[in-house]
């Protein structure tokens, strides 16, 4: 884990150091802009008194097409100068300009995770891991070894267990765990975050009985005498979970902090973070402001978060609490997961005839939910998996454009795992961003053709055919469901195969990206989709001065080998935020 093991620089952190640089920020947009229309419109002397610092004797691979790759870059109050030899770009120094060697090593743009859920990730430091669990029994035990540290009554939080990874592959029952917690709630969230494995005292809590019926978009798995099993589906979880009582704000505030380390660690400047709760708002702004949080937060609302609201009348929030958090875009969903069987699909599931998966609402119904939203200006983000609920999303998408046409941001669908092949083209011609999450793929490979059947796999993650098709992929992990290690998501990318190589030329290996399209996407892509592509995803003089310096150069190395890349220093704005002790 040392990893993980984030060292900020004393001076980083510190508010106003942050605060210095946020203001900076507004100023260079205009410097930039004339660099980049043309250097000769700014004085050598005024180019020169900007940069702050220059990093060296790299290996900068930059993403940008006119200058792919370079020795150097220089920076000034948070963006690129300049890019170029180092030679050039030192000869220009003056005094107090700071140097940075970086001593040879491949540097790339700083990665944007496009999918996540920054809070969860956060919140789980206070959660059982269960990521990776084999068993039931194991989980079990991790609740027991919780039990003496705890009071009656307090919450057993945990998350991240798998069914398919145990031996039975079947959910498990409450009376397992009443067994061991019989006076402590407890809930447990599976990998997929749809589905949740709760005890009775959970249930007694929550007012769940065999008189309950499903809520809408959910259910109460009963067993045969009609019992609640213990098993929640999709919006059956929140009977459950809204009894859970919240963080306080300082310890959320804490945990956040922890985790954007965590994040710059493993290579990541920021993240889409999907779905804010109306509470939390005021969190990732106070957090911002204070200069607390070096990382960019590219916020989506949750649309059915009760208290929404006032924020959906307020607007998008770009830059308001500095420009590391805005407020884009709005999130929905219309269905669950692939894991739990309950993405909505066309036909039956191939390994469970007559289900075809949960439809969260009508598309009238998704229509009338977005409508507003839209209207205000936020970018919509609908969480889609299964190929029935891809293509009701584009159907709704198509009917916003043809009935309101407005000059908007680009409307996303988060997943897309499994798409109808009459659909793929459909997403290009409506400009609709498919969001994908590459790692997902080698995630569920072993399992996902039980569930598809033959036919139907050849459209699930289907990347190159969607980039065929004239797409752009930004990638994310949608951790915590997955590692926040964004080079895991790379590797998937490029080869579709598990971390020991396997299947041999990758699982459907046709639908691979390049590694040029695999780090794009997590660069220039996933900047495409939150539509500030003018200011973040290469190291072009202008842009965000973002970006990361790696143990192995990741263009010129076996792909199987890319999960291995450690990340020795993040640089965000110019400034290192992280620094490993091998830097
Ligand atoms: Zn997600």
């Amino acid at each position: 884990m040392r990893l993980f093991h984030a060292q900020f620089q004393g001076r980083t952190v510190k508010g106003s150091t942050w605060r210095a640089l946020l203001a900076g920020a507004c100023l260079v947009g205009q410097v930039s802009c004339a660099h980049v229309g043309g250097a000769d419109a700014l004085s050598g002397e005024k180019e020169r008194a900007a940069v702050e610092a220059v990093y060296f004797n790299g290996t900068i691979h930059t993403m940008d097409a006119a200058r792919p790759v370079v020795e150097a870059v220089s920076v000034g109050s948070g963006r690129i100068i300049e890019t170029g030899s180092s030679r050039e770009l030192l000869a220009r120094l003056h005094p107090g300009t700071r140097t940075i060697d970086l001593g040879g090593r491949a540097v790339i743009p700083g990665l944007t995770d496009a999918h996540a859920h920054f809070l969860g990730f956060a919140k789980l430091a206070n959660r059982l891991d269960l990521v990776g669990t084999a068993s039931l029994e194991e989980i079990l035990e991790k609740v027991s070894a919780k039990i003496p540290s705890l009071g009656k009554g307090d919450w057993i939080l945990g998350r991240g267990w798998d069914q398919n990874d145990w031996r039975e592959a079947r959910y498990p029952d409450r009376s397992a765990l009443d067994g061991i917690a019989p006076d402590n709630p407890v809930y447990l969230v599976r990998v997929c975050g749809h589905a949740a494995y709760v005890n009775s005292a959970a249930l007694r809590l929550a007012g769940i009985s065999r008189r309950t019926p499903d809520p809408a978009g959910g259910k109460i798995l009963k067993d045969a005498r009609g019992e609640p099993t213990g098993i929640l589906l999709d919006n059956a979880v929140e009977l459950v979970s809204k009894c859970i009582p919240p963080l306080p704000r300082d310890e959320k505030k804490r945990l956040m902090v922890a985790a954007a380390r965590k994040c710059l660690a493993a290579g990541l400047v920021g993240v889409h973070e999907m779905g804010i709760a109306a509470e939390d708002v005021s969190v990732y702004e106070e957090l911002s402001a204070a200069g607390e949080l070096p990382f960019r937060i590219t916020g989506y609302l949750s649309s059915d978060d009760t208290m929404i609201a006032p924020f959906l009348e307020a607007g998008p929030r770009a830059g308001r609490g500095g420009v590391l958090f805005r407020i884009v875009g709005a999130k929905f969903y219309a269905d669950g997961s692939l894991g739990a069987r309950s993405a909505a699909l066309i036909d039956d599931y191939a390994d469970d005839p007559g289900n075809r998966g949960i439809l969260m609402q009508s598309p009238d119904s998704l229509y009338r939910m977005i409508l507003p939203w839209r209207e205000k200006g936020f970018q919509i983000a609908v969480h889609a998996i299964g190929d029935d609920a891809v293509r009701e999303v584009l159907d709704v998408y198509g009917r916003l454009a043809a009935e309101r046409p407005a000059p908007g941001p680009k409307p996303r669908v988060e997943h897309a795992q499994v798409v109808a092949a009459e659909d793929i083209a459909r997403f290009a011609k409506l400009g609709v961003i498919p969001s994908m999450q590459f790692i997902h793929c080698t995630s569920d490979m072993s399992w996902v053709e039980d569930r598809l059947g033959v036919g139907r796999v050849a459209g699930a993650y289907a990347w190159r055919s969607l980039i065929a098709a004239g797409n752009r992929i930004p990638g994310g992990s949608d951790f915590p469901v997955e590692s926040i290690n964004p080079f895991l998501g790379i590797h998937a990318a490029v080869t579709r195969q598990d971390l020991a190589g396997r299947p041999a030329g990758g699982w459907r290996g046709e639908q691979r990206l390049t590694l040029e399209e695999a780090v794009g996407a997590f660069t220039l892509d996933a900047a495409y989709a939150a539509h500030v592509e003018d200011e973040a995803g290469s190291l072009t003089p202008g842009k965000f001065a973002d970006f990361i310096v790696l143990s192995d150069d990741i263009f010129s190395m076996n792909p199987a080998e890319i999960p291995l890349i450690r990340v020795l220093a993040t640089v965000l704005g110019g400034e290192v935020v992280y620094r490993s002790d091998a830097f």
